[in-house]
């Protein structure tokens, strides 16, 4: 379990880096900073990825819809990250494969082959499937779909448990002697003597620098220090619902509405289907699925499957705040998925950096930025990245297991489920918990408590 030491009112323990926000950014920047050798401080309001991190789509994607925006480097930046980071947690990340129909009256076919050669080529993808075109009446994916829905492609991103990937962020600082508090809200910030001092609901503490990963909050913590910022933010609320099973394969679906907006229908928890998102100006306040988006999402998925879905199977919903910088665009979605980070002058003392924007999948190359830029103040930080190739925690576990277990253990475990879900609350989790049982010591080794 995560270490949270009890209240430390002392403030003569001067940190190398306060990291405020304990979603993936916050996390990713701790997790990189510990690992080079600072002494860090991670503080969350709530407790580890209650914000956007967990209320996300959930996944690790390029963002194909980027392509209409020439978000080009966006999306270069985003689909290298997506192998990479399968690469470094494939116990949470592994692929997915979305079916694109096609019919009259949507983006036309040359334009939805040309999107999708640029995604399989201008990221660096190694190991996922390049995009195909489908009969979507022989198509497995093609039976719970509308007759008119007769041709498709079939391209690969991939799935990630986006709360885990934030916790075993978190893990691995603390792992490498970052300090992880929860439940600690900042409320002020102030330079004193080239520090800062740093007042939260839990104590006083003093740090070098600040990392401001406030996700929508940016600014708010900004205020709390006194700060001005550079960017402006655009909060769009994105919700989800979760409706029974609406088919039987493995296949999730990109579909296109009318509106020339995209939302998924994704295989989710076994049972369900997950299907989202939606773009709404958020004006603060818990976000939270309207009537209306709920009804938006019925009715989108109700022109692609043949069995409508109505708001009466909704079995759940969650929503969550994107902070994006405000580029001024017209619609909520358009505006960039790209991400700022803003530092303070040196003339200003010690130093504050702010991350305004970004995306789950590109979390770990932003943390390795804010990094670098901050090393040019902070002495400690200097060293070359290193979380490109390093392993989350739990990785090994499928391994290991095997080199203890033999093949028994192995061939308890379907080679289509992920490595480890250990500490998972999936389904597939708790069937396979009966064989960890076996294995206290590898359990308790690879910390899996800490989503109990
Ligand atoms: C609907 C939706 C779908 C999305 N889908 C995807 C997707 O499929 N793939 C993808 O890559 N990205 C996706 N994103 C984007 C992604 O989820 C976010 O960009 C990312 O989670 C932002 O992380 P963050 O760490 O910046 O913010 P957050 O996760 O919000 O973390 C900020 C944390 O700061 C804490 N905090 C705030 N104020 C204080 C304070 N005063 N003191 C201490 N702590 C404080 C909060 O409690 C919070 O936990 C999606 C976003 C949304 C909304």
């Amino acid at each position: 379990m995560l270490h949270l030491a009890r209240v430390n009112q002392q403030t003569n323990q001067i940190h190398d880096i306060a990291v405020i926000g304990g979603g993936v950014n916050g996390c990713g920047i701790a997790r990189d900073a510990a690992g080079r050798g600072a002494k860090v401080l991670l503080i969350e309001a709530g407790d580890l990825a209650s914000g956007t991190s967990s209320a996300s789509t959930k996944l690790i994607h390029g963002g194909l819809r980027y392509l209409e925006h020439y978000e080009f480097a966006l999306v270069r930046e985003a689909l290298s990250e997506r192998e990479l980071l399968w690469g470094i947690a494939p116990h949470i990340i592994w692929p997915l494969h979305f079916v694109l129909p096609h019919a009259k009256g949507l983006r036309p076919r040359w334009l939805l082959r040309l999107g999708l050669f640029l995604y399989d080529h201008i990221g660096g993808r190694k190991r996922l499937p390049t995009a195909e075109s489908v009969d979507l009446a022989k198509h497995p994916a093609g039976r719970p779909l509308k007759p008119a829905f007769s041709h498709g492609f079939v391209y690969s991103d991939c799935w990630v448990d986006d709360a885990r990937l934030v916790v075993l962020n978190a893990r691995d600082a603390a792992d490498r002697g970052a300090e992880v508090r929860t439940h600690c809200r900042v409320e002020r910030l102030e330079r004193d003597e080239g520090h800062w001092r740093i007042e939260t609901s839990a104590g006083t503490f003093l740090s070098r620098a600040v990392v401001n990963a406030a996700g929508p909050r940016v600014l708010d913590v900004l205020g709390r220090a006194h700060e001005r910022a550079d960017y402006g933010l655009r909060l769009v609320r994105g919700s989800h619902i979760v409706v029974p099973r609406l088919f039987d394969h493995e296949f999730a679906y990109f579909f296109q509405l009318p509106d020339g907006r995209i939302f998924f229908a994704i295989p989710y928890e076994r049972d369900y289907t997950l299907i989202g998102t939606t773009d709404r100006d958020h004006h603060g306040g818990e976000p939270r699925a309207s009537e209306e988006e709920v009804a938006y999402l019925c009715d989108g998925a109700s022109l692609y499957f043949r069995t409508p879905v109505t708001p009466a199977e909704v079995v759940w919903s969650y929503s969550g705040v994107r902070p994006l910088i405000d580029d001024q665009s017209g619609k909520p979605e358009a505006a960039t998925r790209g991400y700022r980070l803003d530092l303070s002058e040196p003339e200003e003392g010690a130093p504050i950096l702010s991350v305004f924007g970004g995306k789950i999948t590109t979390y770990r190359h932003l943390a390795e930025e804010a990094v670098e830029l901050l090393a040019s103040r902070l002495a400690v930080l200097e060293g070359d990245g290193w979380t490109a190739a390093a392993p989350l925690p739990g990785v090994i576990f499928r391994a290991m297991a095997r080199l203890i277990c033999g093949t028994a253990f192995r061939n308890a475990i379907p080679s289509s489920s992920p490595n480890g879900c250990f500490g998972s609350r999936r389904p597939t989790a708790r069937a396979h918990s009966r064989c960890l049982v076996r294995l206290p010591r590898l359990r308790d080794a690879a910390s899996t408590s800490v989503m109990a």
